[in-house]
């Protein structure tokens, strides 16, 4: 597979899920890639973030892996990649002899194209297990969960470009798009708001996002920082308010009643539960002034469009699900769905972890979110496949974690880095320990690809092409330059050899990327319409469901893609954290990413431009806490819950509330991942990320 074009070409940012384009262009080293802008780009016309800026810097890093490894008696040796193909295809097969096909499990990759993505859970499916999954699970798996339930698609219910037209009100829950999805934030958001929108933000903590609307007249501009974990008390002051003054003013447009009664089933529902509730002691609960969340309450319901923007602070929680449904109930009693600038979006934190779920990678669905256990559904994929699927849903990748050493006896990771990136790290590493075989493919050596038998080196995202979805379903392609290492392989051709020397060529080899994108759209229908030249520059959103289809900009006009076509309500009650501050653990502990880091920090920690923002983890603390404890800023502190301890340093900080501390996941030294909790919800088994119970101490006085 060759690289598309010597001169600079046209690809996407590998960061965030905004889906910024960019251009990259390769120097007479070949190691010497640069970053060129884009300048009418369609999602972010030439605009850039630190971190887009910076993404061509780790390419020819030096710590790159150049070879595939091997790991006898411990210590990795260099191999050549026939030894690491018979390696993995033995063990493989031998796994499978011994344990059955549900011994493997198969981590995706949301730093990896849809192309991978979809090669990868074929391959896991031929070898007999839906024991398949990405880190959609641990950022919207609930999301997902809640919106495909009771609207009919996992995914982002409108785009950003009719949101920044239409809308007069953002209401934005547990997301920080200062922070997260800055060019949504500048050129989306505050955009809107310049030209008279209103923001409601609603968040444990004050960020860049909060700063980024400190405008003038501040009634467009509203902070509810509410306590970790208190989503669904909040959001109940707010729906009790709606429905008490449309009894009052049932003329007043609180509540859109035709819509309710002609595109809803639920609202009794809502109703009684909201019967008895205290809308005083819940808007304590949370934390939040009263007169606050109602005055929030009238902005949103009177609003001609309201949108609703929905982050990791509601889905990482053990009521995730319900965290997001009661999004959806706000904005179907409301009428704020099916129509420009409103909608529930879930704003996507990686540049593909919306395509990794459209084309499979997850147990419980086939591309195209075809449910597993659809014998309709599932067999026509076996139909192209040509092989027979299980049609259990399988595990999902923290209960694969759970499961190793137990029924789990081999993983493959794909660009994974879960020994960061999963809850309560520590058991984490003990658990990759007690496989039998690991192989991991990657650009680095991560702190998970230690524990790997075998590592293989991939080629960056700026070495290959193919396609990948943003957060709003846009379906774009990347285009890379010439291979920087000769002996580093695309994840997709690693995928070939493994499927096809398991499997045989005629299921596993492609002549290129373009023709697994056809297999892939053959069978996911919200990608039938579009082919791989015509996504051209500007790509398409999905659903695409016939060719010539131009994509849709927002879902839902006419009906919903539920059984009935209805929109779901449900009243939902709260549900604290499973873990709440006592005497020993006296404080809420919760996490959340900064602008200048990605995730794990694999690729961002070794970018000179990047690192230098943010050399290190930190913890912030509010002055009365820090008073309590004797912190005084820059102090190096002990970070401790139940499940392990993090040296950092303290910044005391306004910006948090009393009784809560909030540091980041990004740091190998000291990721906060080493202390949150692997509580899963019920039904998304989405761990909860968001609120732990934790103490604090100094270590050493600034
Ligand atoms: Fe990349 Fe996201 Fe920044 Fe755009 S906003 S440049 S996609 S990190």
């Amino acid at each position: 597979m060759s690289s598309e074009s010597d001169d600079a070409v046209k690809t996407i940012c590998p960061y965030c899920g905004v889906g910024c384009g960019i251009q990259i262009q390769q120097g007479a080293d070949r190691g010497d890639v640069n970053f060129r802008p884009w300048g009418d780009a369609p999602v972010n016309e030439g605009r850039i973030c630190i971190k887009g800026g910076a993404a061509t810097q780790v390419i020819d890093h030096e710590d790159r892996l150049t070879e595939p490894l091997i790991k006898e008696d411990g210590a990795f040796r260099e191999a050549t990649w026939e030894e690491a193909y018979d390696r993995i295809v033995s063990e493989m097969e031998r796994i499978r002899e011994a344990h059955g096909p549900d011994g493997m499990g198969f981590y995706g990759s949301s730093k990896t194209m849809n192309e991978e993505n979809y090669l990868l859970q074929k391959l896991a499916r031929r070898y007999g297990t839906n024991n398949v999954d990405n880190c959609t699970r641990m950022c919207h798996a609930s999301t997902v969960w809640a919106l495909r339930t009771s609207l009919g698609a996992g995914a982002m219910t409108n785009s950003m470009e009719d949101l920044e037209a239409a809308a007069d009100v953002f209401w934005i829950q547990g997301a920080n798009p200062g922070e997260q999805h800055p060019i949504a934030n500048s050129q989306y958001f505050r955009q809107a708001v310049l030209e008279g929108a209103t923001v409601i933000q609603v968040d444990p903590h004050a960020n860049k996002t909060t700063r980024s609307f400190d405008i003038e007249e501040t009634d467009r501009h509203m902070h509810l920082q509410l306590n970790p974990g208190a989503d669904i008390p909040l959001l109940n002051v707010v729906l009790k308010t709606i429905l008490e003054r449309h009894e009052a003013e049932p003329d007043a447009g609180w509540i859109d009643e035709e819509f309710v009664a002609e595109r809803t089933e639920g609202f009794e529902h809502l109703k009684e539960t909201l019967a008895d509730f205290d809308k005083e002691e819940a808007a304590a609960e949370a934390g939040v002034p009263l007169e606050d969340i109602e005055l929030a309450a009238e902005k949103y319901a009177m609003a001609n469009n309201a949108a609703i923007f929905t982050g990791m602070g509601m889905s990482q929680h053990t009521c995730g699900v319900d965290n997001v449904q009661n999004e959806i109930n706000l904005a179907l009693i409301t009428g704020n769905l099916g129509k420009p600038g409103t909608g529930v979006n879930p704003l996507r934190g990686q540049n593909n972890v919306q395509g990794t779920s459209d084309v499979g990678a997850m147990p419980n669905v086939l591309p195209g979110y075809q449910l597993v256990d659809d014998d309709e559904a599932r067999e026509s994929v076996e139909e192209v496949w040509g092989f027979e699927v299980p049609d259990e849903p399988g595990l999902t990748n923290v209960e694969i974690s759970h499961e190793a050493g137990k029924s789990v006896h081999g993983l493959y990771v794909m660009g994974e880095n879960p020994v960061m990136s999963e809850p309560d790290g520590n058991v984490v590493e003990e658990r990759l320990e007690s496989l039998e075989f690991m192989v991991a493919q990657d650009i680095f050596m991560t702190e998970t690809a230690e524990f790997a038998d075998v590592v293989l080196p991939a080629t960056t995202w700026a070495e290959r092409g193919g396609t990948v979805t943003n957060t709003d379903r846009r379906v774009q392609r990347m285009r890379g330059v010439e291979k920087v290492h000769e002996n580093t392989k695309h994840d997709l051709e690693i995928l070939m050899e493994v499927g096809s020397r398991l499997f045989g060529e005629e299921e596993f080899r492609f002549d290129d990327v373009e023709a697994v994108f056809e297999e892939l759209r053959e069978v996911c229908p919200i990608y039938h319409g579009m082919t791989y030249d015509g996504l051209g520059e500007e790509g398409l959103h999905w659903p695409c469901y016939e060719k010539g289809d131009e994509g849709d900009q927002f879902l839902y006009e006419d009906s919903f893609d539920t059984e009935n076509g209805l929109g779901r309500i449900e009243g939902v009650r709260h549900q604290p954290p499973a873990e709440v501050p006592d005497e020993e653990y006296p404080l809420i502990l919760t996490t959340a990413r900064l602008e200048e880091h990605y995730n794990t920090g694999t690729m961002s920690r070794r970018s000179p431009t990047l690192s230098r923002q943010h050399p290190e983890n930190f913890v912030d603390v509010h002055p009365n806490d820090a008073d309590r404890y004797g912190i005084e800023d820059g102090d190096t502190v002990t970070l401790r819950s139940r499940r392990g301890e993090i040296e950092v340093r303290a910044q005391v900080t306004e910006d948090i509330k009393e009784g809560v501390v909030w540091t980041t996941p990004h740091f190998a030294a000291a990721s906060a991942n080493r202390l949150t909790n692997d509580v899963l919800d019920d039904r998304a088994k989405i761990p909860e990320y968001k609120a732990a119970a934790a103490d604090i101490a100094v270590t050493v006085s600034d």
